[in-house]
């Protein structure tokens, strides 16, 4: 299966891409991902998108493509592949759309996970970090330490990350509406969209889009 999986900031989307991926038995490819194995192993695409980030830059839509397409001739994806994150606009989608029919391949479906976006905010921004290990988090609702801005774990003090405040997701958001939604229409109308409420538990999310693939 050729999946593409959309969806905003705080939808969970890294977590349902790794189950769904294993779940159906086909490698989660994200651009993150790329990103960094590109970088780290020195590659001539990995250069290009450093100098770009590292002059505060975006990475241009012909190396992100290029290097989509190295991963998607992987043996290990030659059964599908579950894409997080690429395409995130229309131009690269097109792209996406040229390199699968060029392989004479096609996406079986795009999912989309919805959430209501004052949840977003919610969730993210009350977001709580213990400053002596980030894997102690709290949330100020769903999940509040028994005494306020401390970790119940050690006694560490809780702070919020700057990429957790409330301006910050926002303008994720902001960024996400105007570059990423406008695939959602493209891929609706090849009658290839599935939209799966991401609300709930990250188990009966999985469960839901698993359910929704195989129709
Ligand atoms: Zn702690």
């Amino acid at each position: 299966m050729r999946i593409v999986l959309v969806g905003p900031p705080g939808a969970g989307k890294g977590t349902q891409a790794a189950f769904l991926a294993k779940n159906l038995s086909i490698p989660h490819i994200s651009t993150g991902d790329l990103f960094r194995a590109n970088i780290s192993q020195g590659t001539e695409l990995g250069k290009q998108a450093k100098a770009y980030m590292d002059a505060g830059d975006l990475v241009p839509d012909a190396v992100t493509i290029a290097m989509a397409r190295d991963r998607m001739e992987q043996p290990d994806a030659a059964n599908g592949f579950l894409l997080d994150g690429f395409p995130r606009n229309v131009s690269q989608a097109v792209a996406l759309d040229e390199m699968l029919r060029a392989a004479t391949m096609k996406l079986d479906a795009v999912l989309d996970l919805e959430v209501e976006e004052d949840e977003v905010v919610k969730r993210i921004a009350g977001r709580r970090i213990c400053r002596n290990d980030s894997a102690h988090v709290f949330h100020v609702t769903y999940a509040p330490a028994k005494a306020e801005g401390v970790c119940d774990a050690c006694g560490g003090e809780l702070y919020q990350r700057g990429d957790d405040s409330e301006d910050t997701v926002r303008n994720r958001l902001e960024v996400y509406h105007t570059q990423t939604e406008p695939i959602i229409d493209y891929y609706k109308a090849q009658g290839l969209l599935v939209t799966i409420p991401a609300l709930g538990e990250v188990a009966d999310v999985t469960k839901r889009a698993m359910e929704a693939l195989r129709k």
